[in-house]
């Protein structure tokens, strides 16, 4: 996960950080202050950029020991089968809400029941391999992840091994995650696996009573695939208009604007920038050259979901 120092520089609008990450702080695991990114033909750049690693199904866990403690009511093992008006239709019986905030991933069926789409997504699978590493995280581009890129991810004596590709992947996923831990000389894992939206946000989060929210909504960052960090964000905003909305009545819409508001220019700009990389991400050939001419401090932005080029006003005026 990004440190709330690199979310600011993200998403400069976003507030309350501290109190919003103080869960995955208090598990942090491992502290990263380097991306090396790596060329097809084995150049590498190195970003700074300050992250922290967290064993995620502990952080889960004890969000939604959070979550009970301030009264919500959890039900696990209990799946969406459709939203209806008001009313939540699951294999464990059906529930009526004010508000239905679907935060069911991305290939959220809340969505689909009520005609919201979903987001464009493409596969990515990793694993936890024991070992030693440094607080280095590599990011290896190529076609040996097309469309995305493969990682290592240092953590406490292991770490999380694992490779994204883009939407227009139709193959194995499974070999190529395989031909990657043997070129690094890695234990063959068996990988888990999911899709993650590659393209940015939907284009409409809210139809009374739902609210979309996370991955369901495509608040991922393009350029680096990071969700976490942006649906706690937008996940906050959305249960605190769904509270704004029972006890003074706000509209529902009003969600829309308030996390485009907090997130939407960075997660936008990261989707420009995503498209554009996707020119470049058919042979490795291009790709090398369109690294080298990018170099550190233009991938650095791009990782950022910044502007690769200055305006030339705001360069003018820097001076
Ligand atoms: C392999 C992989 C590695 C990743 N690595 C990183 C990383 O290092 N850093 C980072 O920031 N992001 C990473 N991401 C992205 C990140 O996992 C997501 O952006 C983030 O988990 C989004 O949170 P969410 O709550 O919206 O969705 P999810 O975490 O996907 O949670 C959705 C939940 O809804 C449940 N659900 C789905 N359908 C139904 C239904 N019909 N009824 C009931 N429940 C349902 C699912 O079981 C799940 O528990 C990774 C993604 C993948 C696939």
């Amino acid at each position: 996960m990004a440190t709330n120092e690199e979310v600011r520089a993200i998403f400069p609008t976003s507030d309350d950080l501290e109190d919003l990450m103080e869960v995955p702080y208090r598990i942090r695991m491992w502290d990263t202050d380097v991306l090396r990114l790596w060329s097809p033909s084995g150049r590498y750049w190195d970003v700074p950029f300050k992250g922290f690693t967290v064993a995620r199904d502990e952080m889960d866990q004890r969000l939604a020991d959070q979550a009970v403690a301030e009264g919500a009511e959890l039900r696990t093992k209990t799946t969406c089968l459709t939203v209806r008006g008001n009313e939540v239709v699951t294999d464990r019986g059906t529930f009526a809400g004010k508000v239905i905030v679907g935060a069911d991933g991305p290939s959220s069926r809340v969505a689909k029941s009520v005609g919201l789409p979903n987001p464009v997504t493409g596969p990515a699978m990793s694993a936890i391999v024991e070992g030693d590493f440094t607080t280095i995280t590599d990011l290896y581009f190529g076609n040996l992840a097309p469309g995305g890129y493969a990682w290592l991810i240092p953590k406490d004596g292991c770490a999380n091994v694992g490779l994204g590709a883009w939407q227009h992947f139709d193959g194995n996923l499974n070999r190529l995650f395989e031909a990657f831990l043997r070129r690094q000389g890695l234990p063959l894992k068996r990988g888990t696996g999911g899709h993650v939206p590659v393209l940015g946000p939907v284009d409409r989060t809210v139809k009374p009573p739902v609210l979309l929210v996370g991955d369901a909504a495509g608040h991922v960052m393009a350029t680096n695939g990071g969700g976490i960090n942006v649906a706690m964000i937008t996940g906050r905003i959305a249960g605190t208009t769904a509270a704004d909305h029972v006890l003074d009545g706000v509209p529902l819409d009003a969600y829309e604007a308030r996390w485009r508001a907090a997130v939407g220019g960075p997660l936008a700009q990261g989707a420009r920038i995503k498209k554009l990389a996707d020119r470049f991400f058919g042979s490795d050939r291009s790709l090398d050259l369109a690294m080298r001419i990018l170099g550190a401090r233009r991938m650095a932005r791009a990782v950022r979901c910044q502007p690769l080029f200055f305006p030339r006003r705001a360069a003018a005026k820097a001076f």
